[in-house]
């Protein structure tokens, strides 16, 4: 896709769209947008819509107030989920400063420059995405519940599957906005569910990232029932990750990390690339894992990654080598979950992984599953582990340049936000401490 201003004016005029919703994120990944009228187009177009700032998450300074919207004219799609009468569509936004220059807190520009500087390596990064969420029962008022939709199904007569219905929704609705879809199926957990988006180039991946939580909430709605990105709703169940295959490709469009000689089927890029990760975890784990019950979900015993290291099997490590060579090759880095801002955690990956490259950081050798059985790993084992909690992860990322690096100007803000989202947790008295300590002490 390349648009012009011309092509989006004549795609809204042909398809009789009414409102354009320009978009956008704040530090914690969040979707905003403002809905500007077909009237406003020529002026989105140009850039000259204008929003306040001031109160959206992360881009608190005052001089910041007024912000300009930049739509990224590729990113045009139709809602197909609106009324076809008075049609609405969405454009993603970079974001300008009153002066003209893009502005530094945009995580959309944090992972623009770390993709610069990859290219200027001679490499460009391809993602593709595991999605694991739950589909829960909302009560009488809508709010949603940890009922899960399975169970109900359980008890239903007939051989009608819910779920099936609306997961063949939710893909032919991504398949409709340009999202390709690889693979879905029911995942492990009772009501939980996976779909795999087709790996894309890195920002194409963050935007698809943000427009797939926006179409499976949608859908599951009109079905009734609430989707969720949260990491470890029920407690004893597999939690929901968002496992990401990782490939490098150069400017012929090869896949840099492949090499057939090789007996995992890869290349010394592909190895310098997972020391990157390997060094960089800990650093990294607070992107990846920025909420605080993504914690509840890296623990050992649900096919979550506990240990820094990579295997060809063993679910527990970081990083898993899929089967697959050649042009096919890729490494899965599994500690992702669903409840990231993409552009900061695509960038801290991209970012890690190159530092391996330019540093060359040979990574530990793959441990056997035999070697990983037999050893015990305990809870003062630091060393191998991620973080085990968010403040923990965030005193990581407090020490790893490299990572804050690839922040730019939101690893403040970013360290800010999640400061006062732990200090509220670690201050609140939880349901759990009142039935363990209150008849005991
Ligand atoms: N749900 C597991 C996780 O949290 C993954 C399960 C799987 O895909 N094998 O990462
Ligand atoms: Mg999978
Ligand atoms: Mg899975
Ligand atoms: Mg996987």
């Amino acid at each position: 896709k390349n648009y012009s201003k011309e092509d989006i004016k004549r795609l809204v005029e042909e398809n009789d769209v009414k409102f354009i919703r320009l978009q956008f994120v704040d530090i914690l990944g969040t979707l905003k947008n403002v809905a500007v009228t077909v009237d406003q187009l020529e002026k989105a177009l140009n850039n000259d819509i204008i929003f306040d700032g001031s109160s959206i998450e992360g881009f608190i300074r005052s001089e910041e107030a007024d912000m300009y919207l930049k739509p990224d004219l590729n990113t045009f799609e139709i809602f197909p989920w609106r009324p076809q009468q008075g049609k609405v569509a969405r454009l993603i936004c970079d974001i300008y400063k009153a002066d003209g220059t893009p502005f530094g807190g945009d995580p959309r520009l944090v992972l623009k420059n770390v993709i610069n500087e990859a290219k200027e390596m001679g490499y460009e990064m391809h993602l593709g995405t595991e999605f694991e969420f739950f589909l829960f029962h909302t009560d009488e008022n809508g709010n949603a519940t940890t009922i899960t939709h399975d169970k109900a199904g359980y008890f239903d007569l007939g051989p009608l599957d819910l779920g099936e219905n609306v997961r063949r929704d939710m893909v032919l609705t991504l398949d409709n906005l340009g999202l390709e879809v690889e693979a879905s199926h029911h995942e492990v957990a009772p009501g939980q569910h996976e779909i795999d988006l087709k790996a894309t180039n890195a920002l194409d991946a963050a935007d698809n990232i943000i427009t797939f939580k926006l179409v499976l909430k949608v859908v599951a709605q009109r079905h009734g029932l609430h989707a969720t990105f949260m990491p470890k709703p029920i407690f004893g169940e597999n939690g929901a990750g968002m496992h990401s295959s990782l490939t490098l490709y150069n400017s012929n469009g090869e896949n840099v990390f492949s090499n057939k000689e090789d007996a995992l089927g890869l290349s010394k890029e592909a190895y310098y690339f997972i020391g990157g990760l390997l060094k960089h975890a800990k650093g990294l784990t607070a992107v990846t894992n920025p909420t605080i019950n993504s914690y509840k979900r890296l623990v050992p015993g649900h096919e979550a990654p506990t240990l820094i290291g990579y295997s060809t099997s063993n679910s527990s490590q970081l990083i898993r080598i899929p089967a697959a060579r050649g042009n096919n090759a890729s490494i899965e880095l599994r500690s992702p979950d669903p409840s990231i801002n993409p552009y900061l955690a695509i960038a801290g990956i991209l970012k890690a992984g190159l530092d391996g490259i330019k540093n060359k950081i040979v990574p530990p050798k793959v441990m056997s599953y035999e070697e990983l059985a037999t050893k015990n790993f305990s809870i003062l084992e630091e060393e191998n582990r991620l973080p085990v909690n968010l403040k923990d992860a965030l005193i990581a990322l407090s020490k790893d340049e490299v990572i804050k690096e690839a922040l730019g100007q939101c690893y403040d803000t970013f360290i800010k936000a999640k400061s006062i989202e732990w200090n509220e947790y670690s201050s609140i008295v939880h349901e759990w401490e009142l039935n363990k300590y209150i008849s005991k002490y």
